[in-house]
């Protein structure tokens, strides 16, 4: 298999794991710049020695930390971000994950200044991608950025991410199983074009990353290896796309929705890959549920035929030598649907996006998540405020 460095450079991205020669790729590119590194207050542990060794090197690096703990992706902090790097860096470095990395892309974007990522965590796939998601006005909207120049890769620093962070990797790209199901459904229903070498490079790392999950639950350096390649391919594969076609289905719609919620209610945001997972089991759910049916519908027949080969939105059960799952009791029972569940949710945009969309789910529909959701949160205990907030989504999908 072509490794992630050299399918990388095909993209113009230089990735480089932690080695004794210090990133000497990223150092080269560097040489002669004013880099800034942007951090949070939980980041800025490995912004300050990063920064020290450059310094070492000759490079001339400042710190910038936001005042935050968990900084969210909006107007207020990147108008911050720009007014710090503007006329005083000729580099942008990232050190953190999903919002950081995505604050320097729009910022340097739109600075004209080139960026790259010291990941703190395998927690989300938009490493490698050439948009941002931000939050404008409380709703969440996409904006044009561009892609990094270097993501630096050590092992050492994603593995003392705290382990939601590695499960809600995990969430977004379990999510690939849907989007690329969304994907072919669209062609099959719509006609939408599908691109061949993007689906199978998406799958090819999908299936990757499930063989390796036992590796990845450990924590060992090959496990996250296999889910890095996985969360960089997903950008890949959107390139080669030229839309998120191979990365986002309606799974993401939901993510977004209940990030938008979050926000609205003033709650600290559950992390995206654990809003996408979530997603992804109402997703199964839905797929799984088309063939029984009594209710004809348009593209019933083909959306029943591709949810066959997808994974059960069940857990399996675990390897007897593993700790057992706690005990969950079951919950009351639930009166029937009386439509069926395509009709709790809505299509967003009109046609083409039909079989993609979802706006927003009427949680109560979906009671078979409040049994599930604690078996989550006991494999990925939340540490903070903002993983606790996971209980929150527990929480509303038995009691709403
Ligand atoms: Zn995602």
């Amino acid at each position: 298999m072509e490794t992630l460095s050299d399918l990388s450079k095909k993209f113009g991205i230089n990735v480089e794991y932690a080695s004794v020669a210090f990133y000497p790729v990223f150092r080269a590119g560097v040489a002669g710049c004013r880099v800034l590194l942007v951090s949070d207050e939980n980041t800025c542990r490995y912004a300050a020695p990063f920064a020290e060794k450059l310094r070492g090197y000759g490079i001339a690096a400042e710190e910038f930390v936001l005042p935050a703990r968990e900084p969210v992706a909006d107007e207020a902090t990147c108008a911050t971000v720009e007014a710090r790097a503007k006329g005083a860096c000729d580099y942008v470095l990232a050190v953190g994950a999903g919002t950081i990395n995505d604050i320097v892309k729009y910022v340097t974007f739109r600075l004209g200044l080139p960026c790259g990522v010291l990941a703190t965590a395998a927690s989300m796939d938009g490493y490698a991608s050439g948009v941002t998601p931000l939050i404008r006005k409380g709703v969440k909207v996409t904006e044009n950025a561009h892609t990094v120049r270097d993501i630096l890769l050590d092992t050492e620093i994603l593995r003392t991410a705290p382990p939601p962070m590695t499960g809600a990797g995990v969430g977004d790209i379990l999510a690939k199983y849907c989007c690329l199901t969304d994907w072919k459904l669209a062609s099959l229903l719509k006609g939408e074009a599908v691109d061949a070498d993007a689906m199978a490079l998406m799958r090819g790392a999908l299936e990757g990353c499930v063989a390796a999950l036992p590796a990845i639950r450990a924590g060992g350096s090959a496990g996250l290896g296999e889910l890095m390649r996985a969360l960089l391919v997903s950008g890949y594969a959107m390139v080669l796309a030229g839309n998120s076609r191979p990365a986002s289905g309606a799974e993401h719609h939901m993510s977004h929705f209940l990030e938008m919620d979050f926000l609205r209610r003033g709650k600290p945001v559950p992390l995206h890959g654990i809003k996408v997972g979530l997603g992804t089991l109402v997703s199964l759910h839905l797929y799984k549920r088309i063939a029984a049916l009594q209710e004809e519908f348009a593209g019933k027949a083909q959306a029943a035929a591709l949810a066959v080969p997808l994974p059960s939105p069940e857990f399996p059960p675990r390897n007897p030598r593993e700790a057992p799952w706690p005990v969950v009791p079951r919950p009351p029972k639930q009166p029937k649907h009386p439509k069926h569940p395509m009709e709790s949710m809505e299509s967003v945009g009109e046609a083409g996006n039909r079989a993609r969309g979802v706006r927003w789910v009427r949680w109560s529909r979906f009671p078979w998540i409040a049994p599930i959701a604690p078996r989550l949160s006991a494999e990925f205990p939340p540490r903070n405020p903002q993983e606790a907030a996971w209980e929150e989504v527990r929480e509303r999908s038995s009691r709403v």
